[in-house]
């Protein structure tokens, strides 16, 4: 089979010829059939982040296709089935955060692309009980940027306490934030759209946004306290100035939820301010196997739209290029 491997951090990705992997007790071999391109997938091939990956590694955690090989010990899989890898590979089932559906915390979890390998492949392994069944009326292209970029940010929303008529800004509209500007409509929110491309600001509008920032003419902060401040703000975009400008834009009592991750990424808030005002700040990590299921179901129920565009696994630099270009549609996605 085919496999796009990280041969060392910030070398272009390599396409190897490997043999298809056997499952172990408790996996399945998943058939590849759409495998989304995450921009977490670029940091982990640059080596951005405190912990890193051991390279050689393939990337990919929104890989979805069919079960075709099942390990020993796995129950309640077929053959044929389709089933989507996350980022949460595999957690403990044991710990406190285990036990209180906070798994995306457990300290014993395997990562997807990152410390295992991953979906850039045309075969890969999964641990069969964190991977997550794909109901009928979700198309595998579909299903893969919501089993990451739809999950995290469904996730996000929700954590960020969303609640109808608040004003939300959505820092960051592509790949993750296409699917949030429409989860916090979902929750009754007025949608703040903030990006810097005229793509992205018109897809933002396409997609259900109220207002829409353009971070290049305009200063966020400004226009959302114009708005009255938001009452939660979701940051989405890969510019530490990019919370800044959330922070500042925050009404009293607001939340900001972090989830993109620069390298590096720091966030320096005044005590005072965020003391007088109330203000939250709270980090947010992917989703539960539960909120996967509840993206699918939403999207099966029509509620929501993926907007991406198909690459050849072959074209992966390529697609890495035109993703840290703001070239990509929403989300690219590679078939085999
Ligand atoms: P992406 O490249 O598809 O989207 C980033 C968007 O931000 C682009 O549309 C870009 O034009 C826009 N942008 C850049 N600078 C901006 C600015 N100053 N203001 C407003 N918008 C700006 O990336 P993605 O796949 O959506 O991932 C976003 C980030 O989220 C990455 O850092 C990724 O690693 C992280 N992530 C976190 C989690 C989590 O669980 N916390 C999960 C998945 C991804
Ligand atoms: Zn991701
Ligand atoms: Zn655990």
């Amino acid at each position: 089979m085919k496999a796009a491997v990280v041969p060392e951090f910030g070398a272009p990705l390599v396409i190897e010829e490997r043999p298809v992997p056997e499952p172990g007790p408790g996996q399945i071999t998943v058939k590849m059939e759409a495998s989304g391109l995450c921009h977490t997938d670029i940091h982990a091939a640059q080596g951005d982040w405190p912990v890193k990956p051991n390279p050689p590694f393939v990337p990919g955690h929104e890989g979805v296709g069919t079960v075709h090989l099942i390990g020993d010990g796995v129950t309640g899989l077929r053959v044929g089935e389709r089933v989507a890898v996350p980022w949460l590979g595999y957690a403990c089932g044991t710990c406190r955060y285990c036990l209180t559906g906070w798994e995306t915390l457990c300290p014993g979890q395997r990562n997807s692309g990152y410390s295992v390998d991953g979906c850039f492949a045309e075969y890969f392994l999964a641990d069969a009980a964190y991977a997550g069944r794909v109901p009928d009326g979700v198309s595998s292209l579909d299903a893969a940027p919501l089993t990451c970029a739809g999950v995290t940010t469904y996730k996000a929303v929700k954590v960020g306490n969303v609640r109808p008529g608040d004003v939300v800004a959505i820092s960051g509209v592509g790949g993750l934030g296409h699917l949030a500007v429409q989860y916090a409509k979902i929750f009754g929110g007025t949608v703040a759209a903030v990006d810097i491309t005229d793509e992205k600001l018109q897809l933002a509008k396409d997609l259900g946004a109220d207002i829409v920032i353009d971070a290049r003419t305009e200063d966020p902060t400004e226009v959302l306290q114009s708005h009255g401040g938001a009452d939660v703000a979701v940051g989405l975009a890969v510019d530490d100035k990019s919370f800044a400008a959330a922070y500042g834009g925050l009404r009293r009592g607001g939340r900001l939820v972090l989830v993109a991750l620069p390298a590096s990424g720091t966030l320096s808030i005044p005590v005072f301010e965020t003391v007088l005002n109330g203000t939250s700040v709270i980090g947010s990590i992917v989703g539960t196997r539960a909120d996967l299921a509840t993206v699918f179901a939403l999207h099966a129920a029509g509620r929501t739209r993926v907007i991406s565009e198909t690459r050849r696994l072959e074209d992966v630099n390529a697609a890495i290029q035109d993703v840290l270009h703001g070239q990509a549609r929403a989300r690219l996605v590679f078939t085999p």
